[in-house]
């Protein structure tokens, strides 16, 4: 073995575990219900699913087109046009990735210089500071308030600098909830194009909206030219175990994330891709069942963690909760969720992780609704023996 020590690159000291990891780790070990990490403890449609065992039978079984199968490209283009009215070309603006987290990836070691500055906002999905550090750029903090999770457009706009590239935006947002408005938006759009950046837009949840309306960065005026966007087939169809996301972007901005994805993955597997072209295709009565149910949840939830004495940030969007812990006596966020699993059998997140320096949300905790209302239902009756331990 190498006496070179530490194996760790610099650029990724201090990134350790992912927070899901170590939650989940607890949730198995003590038989938690884990409201933990975001996945759906149900699977997505049955028709699917046999889509994707035909592929394989079929025999889709080897190396596939680069960017994505034509089928799933196509398929891309066509929801973008139906939901959002965005034309996007198939073949030379659609690509396919191994996740939105591979998308992400991508596009941040495409499309930054080293040194470069990208502009997050905090608290944020745990890998983009990590893929911005793996592409060398540097990030710049704007941080989203409670109980809005607004942002302050002074302190967006003092963000920018000569070495800024890009935006990084997430709406539907994870851990908060929070679904950009259009005002909101358009500050972004004016910015970009003040001053000559690129968006990155997370749309990973763009079909769990309960209040408001998901507006996608690119239909505003302009903005269509300077953003990739990147979603994922995870949260709309219930198999985040199959890993299929994309985006969609200019071709000449499409030609450099391909550049980056041909050496990451090559390609993305073949048969989840066939069958994830079937699902995008369903009927609009699919998507509208599956923002009725998920609000159903977010409603159980909301409602029992508030019985429980947790104060709740009710979420727009996404399948997550935010409760402020205070009220039952707590103010230490991953003290908490350590202890949790152990404690009464739940397990959850805690958002400080997706702060910079850990120096915010360590007074909240983030809860998954993603789950059947047994496990919801289980899961608050659990939670009901630490306000009676805490009282
Ligand atoms: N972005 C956000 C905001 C997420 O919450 C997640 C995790 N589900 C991802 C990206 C990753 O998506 P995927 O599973 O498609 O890689
Ligand atoms: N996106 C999921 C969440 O926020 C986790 C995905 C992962 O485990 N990397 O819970």
């Amino acid at each position: 073995m190498s006496s070179r020590q530490p194996f760790l690159s610099a650029r990724l000291q201090g990134f350790g575990t992912t927070v899901f990891t170590e939650m989940t780790r607890l949730a198995i070990e003590h038989r938690a219900l884990n409201l933990g990490q975001g996945f759906p403890d149900f699977d997505g449609p049955d028709a699917i699913k046999e889509a994707a065992i035909a592929a394989i039978r079929g025999g889709q079984n080897q190396y596939c087109r680069m960017a994505g199968i034509p089928p799933l490209t196509a398929a891309i283009a066509g929801h973008q046009r139906r939901f959002y009215g965005l034309e996007y070309d198939p073949e030379a603006e659609i690509t396919a990735y191994a996740g939105a987290t591979e998308a992400i990836c991508a596009a941040l070691t495409a499309l930054c210089e080293v040194g470069d500055e990208v502009i997050v906002f905090e608290p944020f999905y745990d890998s983009y500071r990590a893929c911005i550090a793996m592409a060398g750029a540097v990030p710049r903090f704007v941080t989203l308030r409670a109980p809005d999770f607004s942002f302050d457009p002074a302190a967006l706009a003092a963000a920018v600098s000569p070495k800024t590239r890009a935006i990084l935006l997430n709406t539907p947002h994870n851990p908060t909830g929070k679904v950009f408005s259009r005002q909101e938006l358009e500050l972004v759009a004016a910015l970009c194009e003040e001053h000559d950046l690129l968006a990155i837009t997370d749309e990973v949840y763009e079909h769990l909206v309960y209040e408001g309306e998901h507006v996608p960065l690119a239909t505003l005026p302009g903005m269509r030219a300077r953003t990739i966007v990147i979603s994922s087939a995870g949260k709309t169809f219930s198999f985040t175990g199959w890993k299929v996301g994309w985006t969609c972007a200019p071709a000449a901005i499409t030609a450099a994330l391909r550049c980056a994805h041909q050496f990451i993955t090559f390609c993305t597997p073949a048969p989840f891709q066939q069958a994830i072209a079937g699902a995008l295709a369903l009927e609009d009565s699919f998507f509208q069942k599956l923002t009725e149910e998920y609000r159903g949840r977010r409603d159980r939830l909301s409602a029992g963690l508030a019985s429980v004495g947790f104060e709740v940030l009710r979420p727009a969007g996404s399948y997550f909760i935010l409760t402020d812990i205070r009220p039952l006596g707590y103010d230490d966020d991953v003290e908490f969720c350590r202890a949790l699993p152990a404690k009464v059998g739940v397990a959850a997140i805690p958002p400080s992780v997706f702060y910079e320096g850990r120096s915010g949300g360590r007074h909240l905790v983030r809860w998954a609704f993603c789950k059947t209302d047994a496990v919801l239902d289980g899961a608050i009756a659990r939670l009901r023996g630490l306000a009676v331990q805490s009282a």
